[in-house]
């Protein structure tokens, strides 16, 4: 490893043609404020990493948290891991302290992993400031602490800390630190933006230099946060310094601005730079994984998220709808299937006949002119009401589909309704009464639920879900109510939008009315029709 870092011409590229993807939602991106995740909930995302097909998936730090450490101890059981390896986090050894009585690199070792990432800190400034010890101590802390878990037979990657800031002020002093951890046998060194502040030329620049510096020796990664919006550009810059680790959560899940987006790395990696990250074919569960960790973690995700947002390759109505029906990569930067996502026409009162031509198509409906035309005018005639169905995407569906002359045979509702008490200890009691037919089947279920939506929702659910047990895998993920004021004179009135899952498929529903409660029960119905209709 003779060292050069202070390189005098441009370096050439020389990008690595393949990357190892590590993921940290579940340690560095929980860190999200609000953000709380049970132990089965850390296993499912788990689950969903794997599917996807990351190398690494860091699970947590054992002993930080009673959550952690019951994830460890019980992932050997629940998780049957295919393309991961499971990794557990810890720090290096306290200052002056001794590793074989060290409690963090003792929970390390009882985690049970094959392979440990710890937390070692390489900036000068932080060795005097935070640590208050001596530059010498700080090089002993990282290598002592290597060399310990290496001789219980871990393999050992070190997140070097603060390492791009570090590296501006001090260079010697950080691949010092980087080199004793290469001596004691650490096999990636992952160098980390903990601030977040870097800009990616910096990045590419820096990692080239330890890249030359210590040739193939040992991987050089990267770890970087999104505090300067440059997260995933830090991340590519950082490949084509020659990177070939890349640290990063799903979504851009983390604290503050977040982490480096795993869900627009993979693909940009992969489609736009030639390097490999994930086994073949499983690109294309991008977008389902990406949802599906967003809806595990409660976090919903950006439509206009890139690559996996429902919005990511939605065209709405106007000029160039029918040009992209003949030619969509004329209008898409990639082919949508390739991460698993798809083309979406938006419509709306605005949208023209060859939009609704074209939803229609896309939907398998034969609609001649005259249809199209009740399309069109119940569009007008809705959203003059107060719909909205630009954001109502099931809700459009089951209009069309009405139009072209279908009608919804799974249930017929009879009856509803909802009692709100107070009682005398100032708490509320909320009740709900649906009664259905199914065919020839009545059923009638009573409901309790924290509130007036809450509880028809249970009611219907109930009432119609003992003849369709597929509604057991639907529910409800967001429900949001706005009041629009009439302009019109006629008063207030309410728009509910709701959003469902069966795991899945996403959709929306709308509901308006003067009454909130209507409203709700359109929004819940249609919801379920379009449930039923899409269960697989
Ligand atoms: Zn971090």
């Amino acid at each position: 490893m003779s060292g050069h870092h202070d390189h005098p011409v441009p370096r050439t590229l020389d990008m690595p043609s393949s990357v190892d993807i590590y993921d940290t939602t579940l340690r560095d991106g929980s860190q999200q404020e609000g953000l709380s995740l049970t132990v089965d909930d850390k296993l499912r995302v788990a689950e969903q990493l794997d599917h996807l097909g990351v190398a690494y998936i860091e699970g947590g730090w054992p002993g930080a948290n009673a959550k952690d450490t019951e994830f460890f101890a019980r992932a050997p059981a629940e998780l049957d891991l295919g393309t991961a390896t499971l990794v557990a986090f810890g720090s290096t050894r306290r200052v002056k302290g001794k590793v074989d009585d060290d409690a963090t690199l003792r929970n390390l070792v009882e985690a049970g992993t094959s392979t440990v990432c710890i937390v070692g800190k390489s900036s000068e400034y932080h060795v005097t400031q935070a640590l208050q010890t001596d530059l010498d101590e700080g090089v002993a802390m990282v290598a002592d602490s290597v060399g310990f878990l290496r001789g219980e037979g871990l393999r050992v990657m070190l997140d070097a800390e603060h390492f791009f800031d570090g590296y501006k002020h001090n260079p010697e002093f950080t691949l010092r630190v980087l080199e004793s951890a290469v001596l004691q046998g650490a096999t990636h060194l992952v160098l980390c933006d903990t601030n977040g502040g870097s800009l990616p030329f910096e990045v590419e620049q820096i990692v080239g230099n330890v890249v030359d510096y210590f040739g193939s020796d040992v991987i050089i990664g990267v770890h970087l946060h999104d505090d300067t919006g440059c997260g995933v550009a830090n991340a590519l810059a950082g490949v084509r310094g020659g990177a070939r680790h890349v640290q990063g959560t799903i979504n851009g899940l983390g604290e503050r601005t977040g982490n480096c987006n795993l869900s627009t790395i993979l693909p940009n990696l992969t489609l736009k730079m030639g390097v490999a990250t994930l086994p073949e074919g499983r690109l294309e569960r991008l977008t389902s994984v990406s949802h599906h960790i967003a809806e595990l973690v409660n976090r919903p995700l950006n439509n206009q998220a890139p690559y996996v947002g429902s919005s990511a390759f939605a065209h709405k109505a106007g000029l160039h709808v029918s040009a992209i029906a003949k030619a969509k990569d004329a209008y898409e930067h990639i082919d949508p299937e390739q991460v698993g996502n798809g083309t979406r026409f938006v419509v709306s009162e605005l949208a023209g006949r060859s939009t609704i031509k074209i939803k229609a198509d896309e939907l398998g409906l034969p609609m001649d002119g005259a249809a199209i035309s009740n399309v069109i005018d119940e569009l007008k005639r809705l959203e003059h009401e107060g719909y909205h169905f630009e954001a109502a995407d099931a809700s459009l569906e089951l209009l069309m589909r009405r139009a072209a002359g279908w009608h919804q045979d799974f249930f017929r509702v009879e009856s509803m309704r909802v009692i709100t008490d107070e009682l005398p200890d100032g708490a509320f009691s909320t009740e709900a009464t649906v009664k259905v037919w199914v065919g020839d089947q009545r059923h009638v279920r009573v409901a309790e639920g924290n509130g007036p939506v809450n509880a028809i929702d249970r009611a219907l659910r109930a009432a119609v879900g003992q003849a369709y047990p597929a509604l057991e895998r639907v529910h409800l993920t967001d429900y949001k109510v706005r009041i629009l004021d009439g302009a019109s004179a006629t008063g207030a009135v309410t728009r509910v939008l709701l959003s469902a899952t069966d795991g899945e498929r996403d959709w929306t529903t709308i509901g308006v009315s003067p009454n909130i409660i209507e409203a709700s029960w359109r929004a819940l119905e249609e919801s379920l029709v379009y449930g039923l209709l899409h269960a697989p």
